[in-house]
C-alpha cells in the first residue's frame, strides 16, 4: 500500500506444507499469477517442503497437476512452463532435526539470498521449524516467517505459539495472515476514508446508525469435520477475520499508512471493544448450529450427522453478537457481526447503514425513506456501493434507491489482485501493514475468551437452525430489540 517497495530481486520462498491445499489451491496458484504480470522477484526460487517422497520433478507434476483441476481451462500452461524451473522440492519432516540437513544445504548454497519461510502446516509445528531453522543458522535478520491461521485456540496458546516463532524471529520478521485484509475492497475502503475528506465527517455517531459485518458461507464443514468440530465459528472466523474487518470500519485515521501507524489504531479499537460477560452473553450473542435442510437446492445433513462429528457436540457452526466500542467517535453504535457455515447465501460484506433524515418533505415519514448505506462487498462479487434515494424521472417526486460504484471497476481497468497474490507480494516486498500484529491478535483474544468461557459454563446447546438459512430466528432478535434488521431483511 502507498509506496511502492521492491521486493530483493534474490529470493528463496520456503513453503512448509508445499504439498498441502492451500500451498497447491491458493498459494502456488497466486504465484503463477504474479509470474504472469512479471510481479516476481527476477531471481526467485520456490522451495516447497513437506514429508512425502518426491523429488523436484514429481513436485513440479503434482503442483501443475492440482493447478490445472482448481483453475480448469484458464489454467496458462505456458507461463506455468516458465516458472516451473524456479520450483524446488525438500523432503523434511518437521519434527526430525536431521532431516533439515538437506533443506540446509539448499538454502546455504546460496547465502546473500533473503528467506521467507512460509508456514502452510498445522500450528503444532511452527516452534518445532523455528527451532530447527535457527539451530541450523537459517534464520538472519532478513528472513522472514509467514504464519497462517489458526494461531492458537485461546489466549495461552497463542501466546505460546507467539512465544516459540519470537523466540528466533524479531515481531517486524512476522507476517502473520488475515487473508480478508489482501482483498481490495476492505483496502478499497481505507482509500474512501483516508482519501477522501466527504467521508470523515460521516464517519462517526451522529451519522452513522449501526454497522453490519457479515461472512457466510453455503457450505457445511465438509471434510474438515475433526479440526473444525474443536474449533468453531468463533475462533475459526470472529476472533480474526471478523474483527480485523471491524478495526478497517472504525479505526482513526492513522497518521501514515506505515505498518505500526495502522496497526496502532487497530490495536485501539480492539482495546475499547466492551467487554462481554456475565449475563450480558444472552443478551447480545447468539450462537446456532446448523441441523438438516438444503443447500444449493439439494438436501444436506445436519452437523451432528457430518463425518467426524461428535454426535453430543455443542460447537457453534454460527455466531451473531453485538459488539460496542467505547469511543467519542463510536459510543452507541452497535456493530453487528455475524458468521456462519450452511447459510442462505456465500457473503462477504460490511454494510454501514446511516441515520434517516431528520425530517422528510415527500409526504411519507422521514423512517420509511430507505436511509443511505455503504456496502463493502469481499464475496461473492467483490464491490463498493453507496446505496441513495434519487429521483426517478418522471411529473411526479417519485424516489427510488441507486447504487452508487465507488469502487470504479469500469474506470481502473488493471487486473486486481487476489488476497493471497497481494499478500505474498507483500511478504517479498518486506510490507507488515495488512498483517496482523501479536499484540491486536492478543487483544482479539482476550475480546472473546468471556464469551467462549460464557457459553460453555451455561452448558446450553447452540440455537439450531435450518441448513440453508440466515441462523437461528435470535439471530434476527438481537438487532430487533434495538429496532434494527439485517440487510437482506429489510
Ligand atoms: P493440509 O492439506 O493438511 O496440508 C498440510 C501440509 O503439511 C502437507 O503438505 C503435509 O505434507 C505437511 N506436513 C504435515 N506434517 C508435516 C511434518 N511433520 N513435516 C513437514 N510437513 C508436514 O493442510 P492445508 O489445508 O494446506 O492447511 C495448512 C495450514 O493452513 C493449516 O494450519 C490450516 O488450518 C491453515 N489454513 C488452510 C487454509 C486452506 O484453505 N486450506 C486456509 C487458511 C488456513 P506431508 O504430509 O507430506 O508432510
Amino acid at each position: 500500500m502507498g509506496t511502492r517497495l521492491q521486493a530483493a530481486p534474490e529470493l528463496d520462498l520456503v513453503i512448509f506444507g508445499g504439498t498441502g491445499d492451500l500451498a497447491l489451491r491458493k498459494l502456488l496458484p497466486a504465484l503463477l499469477r504474479l509470474h504472469q504480470d512479471e510481479l516476481l522477484p527476477a531471481r526467485l526460487r520456490v522451495i516447497g517442503v513437506a514429508r512425502e517422497d518426491l523429488d523436484t520433478d514429481a513436485y513440479r507434476a503434482l503442483s501443475a497437476e492440482r493447478m490445472s483441476q482448481y483453475l480448469g481451462a484458464a489454467f496458462p500452461a505456458e507461463a506455468w512452463a516458465s516458472l516451473a524451473p524456479k520450483i524446488d522440492y525438500v523432503r523434511v519432516d518437521a519434527l526430525d532435526a536431521s532431516s533439515y540437513a538437506h533443506l540446509a544445504e539448499v538454502l546455504n548454497a546460496e547465502p546473500a539470498r533473503e528467506r521467507v519461510f512460509y508456514l502452510s502446516t498445522a500450528p503444532r509445528l511452527f516452534a518445532a521449524i523455528c527451532d530447527q531453522l535457527a539451530a541450523r543458522g537459517l534464520v538472519s535478520e532478513r528472513s522472514r516467517v509467514v504464519l497462517e491461521k489458526p494461531l492458537g485456540h485461546d489466549l495461552a496458546s497463542s501466546r505460546a505459539i507467539n512465544d516459540a516463532v519470537g523466540g528466533h524471529f524479531g515481531e517486524q520478521q512476522i507476517y502473520r495472515i488475515d487473508h480478508y485484509l489482501g482483498k481490495e475492497p476492505v483496502q478499497n475502503l481505507m482509500a474512501l476514508r483516508f482519501g477522501n475528506a466527504l467521508f470523515e465527517p460521516l464517519w462517526r455517531r451522529e451519522s452513522v446508525r449501526d454497522v453490519q459485518i457479515t461472512v457466510s458461507e453455503e457450505l457445511g464443514v465438509e471434510s474438515r469435520g475433526d479440526f473444525y468440530d474443536q474449533v468453531g465459528a468463533m475462533r475459526d472466523m470472529v476472533q480474526n477475520h471478523l474483527l480485523q474487518l471491524l478495526c478497517i470500519v472504525a479505526m482513526e485515521p492513522p497518521a501514515s499508512i506505515t505498518p505500526d501507524a495502522v496497526r496502532d489504531e487497530k490495536l485501539k479499537i480492539l482495546r475499547a471493544l466492551r467487554p462481554i460477560s456475565g449475563v450480558d452473553v444472552n443478551q447480545k450473542t447468539v450462537r446456532g448450529q446448523y441441523r438438516a435442510g438444503a443447500a444449493g437446492g439439494q438436501p444436506v445433513c445436519g452437523y451432528l450427522e457430518e463425518d467426524h462429528i461428535n454426535p453430543d457436540s455443542h460447537t457453534e457452526t454460527f455466531v451473531a453478537l453485538r459488539a460496542e466500542i467505547d469511543t467519542w467517535r463510536w459510543a452507541g453504535v452497535p456493530f453487528f457481526l455475524r458468521t456462519g457455515k450452511r447459510m442462505a447465501q456465500r457473503v462477504a460484506e460490511i454494510v454501514v447503514n446511516f441515520r434517516s433524515v431528520p425530517h422528510s418533505i415527500f409526504g411519507q415519514s422521514a423512517e420509511s425513506l430507505n436511509p443511505n448505506r455503504m456496502v463493502i462487498r469481499m464475496q461473492p462479487d467483490e464491490k463498493v456501493e453507496l446505496h441513495l434515494l434519487a429521483k426517478q424521472p418522471g411529473d411526479v417526486m417519485n424516489l427510488q434507491p441507486v447504487h452508487l460504484n465507488l469502487d470504479f471497476a469500469e474506470t481502473f481497468r488493471s487486473r486486481r489482485l487476489d488476497a493471497y497474490e497481494r499478500l505474498l507480494m507483500d511478504v517479498m516486498r518486506g510490507n507488515l501493514t495488512l498483517f496482523v500484529r501479536r499484540d491486536e491478535q492478543e487483544a482479539a483474544w482476550r475480546w472473546v475468551e468471556p464469551i467462549m468461557d460464557a457459553w460453555r459454563t451455561s452448558g446450553e446447546r447452540p440455537k439450531p437452525y435450518t441448513a440453508g438459512t440466515w441462523g437461528p430466528a435470535a439471530s434476527s432478535a438481537l438487532l430487533g430489540r434495538d429496532g434494527l434488521a439485517w440487510h437482506e431483511e429489510i
